[in-house]
């Protein structure tokens, strides 16, 4: 079977439907027909200088998202990336093949370091994609499921793999993006020309796990146009088509069927519908976290014993790799 990996950052106290709907909805779908091995990237979240009893809880309520939306831990691997040494010290491999001006061209560094500041910007939130590239090539990865954003980053980790191979021979598998068009990229409901983050603006997030009511009002808040008609068009239409695409995604009715529906209705209307598909969608998956949360033992025992498995398969690459870039092996 082809392997998956993909992972996130715990950089918040919750997941939002862009990461549901870009990521982890495709990770379930594929444990069907890949071997998957998922991670909760931990040394990612320290680029932006987490709170440490913060990021210790977020790492377990992210990895018991992933497990609420339906990541079977008997199928797939599950893991905390910093239980696995072996990401860390691929990734210095990998920086020593990355060029300055390659990593300079890195619009998501571009973008996080211009709104952190000269002081804020760290050199871990430069050097942050090669680490990314050592965390899908140490797990010899086919396809990564991920959304637009992270289309650059996925770029320069085949391009570090192709590197790799062409200097010391054949030695890791050159990965592909696995992208879903219509989920792709979910917009901020207060700003819809921006993605949907974790680091963005509150009002414009829907959270995994926020309460009810506060994901109902932003969701009756959400910015639309001054038109009055329920049209798909993103360009012209950006607030109203992320309704649309959310609720389609949701709810598997078409697009167009939904325009359909809503013909001749106000936009309070959508906003209503919308709300309903996404509470009813979420409250599932909010009671399963809250489970998880409540009996931290058996999430750690998951994660203990994904880690296991992750390490045999990362261990077997980096030794390969260091022995083809001439590291003396240890006696
Ligand atoms: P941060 O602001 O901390 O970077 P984030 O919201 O971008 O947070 P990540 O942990 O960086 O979340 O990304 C996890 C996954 O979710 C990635 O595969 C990313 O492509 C996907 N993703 C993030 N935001 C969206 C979005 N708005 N629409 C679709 N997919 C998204
Ligand atoms: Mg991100």
């Amino acid at each position: 079977r082809p392997r998956v990996f993909s992972a996130m950052q715990p950089t918040a106290d919750s997941l939002h439907l862009g990461n549901y709907l870009g990521a982890l909805r495709q990770w379930v779908a594929l444990q069907e027909t890949h071997d998957a091995i998922y991670s909760v990237v931990d040394l990612h979240a320290l680029t932006v200088a987490p709170d440490p009893q913060a990021l210790r809880t977020r790492s377990r309520v992210t990895a018991a998202q992933y497990l609420a939306a339906g990541v079977d831990p008997e199928r797939s691997v599950l893991f905390v990336q910093s239980h696995v040494a072996e990401h860390a010290e691929l990734a210095w491999v990998l920086g020593c093949l990355t060029g300055f001006g390659e990593a300079s061209r890195m619009t998501q560094f571009k973008d996080k370091s211009a709104k952190q500041g000269a002081e804020g910007t760290t050199v871990g939130l430069f050097t942050y994609p090669v680490l990314m590239a050592a965390d899908i090539l140490l797990y010899d990865t086919d396809v990564v499921p991920v959304g637009e954003d992270q289309r650059q980053h996925l770029e320069l980790s085949r391009d570090l793999a192709q590197r790799l191979n062409a200097r010391f021979g054949p030695l890791v598998t050159v990965p592909e993006a696995h992208i879903v068009k219509a989920t792709a990229k979910i917009y901020d409901l207060a700003e819809p020309t921006a993605k949907m983050s974790k680091s963005g603006n509150p009002s414009g997030l829907i959270e995994l796990l926020d309460d009810e009511k506060v994901v109902a009002k932003r969701i009756r808040s959400a910015v639309t146009d001054t038109e009055t008609v329920v049209r798909f068009d993103p360009v012209h239409k950006p607030g109203v088509s992320n309704l649309l695409t959310i609720h389609s995604a949701l709810s598997g009715v078409p697009v167009a069927e939904l325009e359909a529906e809503f013909e001749g209705k106000m936009y309070g209307h959508l906003k209503v519908a919308v709300a309903d598909v996404v509470v009813t969608a979420l409250r599932p998956l909010r009671e399963r976290v809250a489970e998880l949360m409540a009996d931290p033992a058996e999430l750690d025992e998951i994660l203990a014993d994904g880690a296991a498995r992750a390490r045999v398969i990362a261990r077997e690459t980096l030794a390969r790799v260091y022995d083809a870039v001439g590291l003396v092996p240890p006696a």
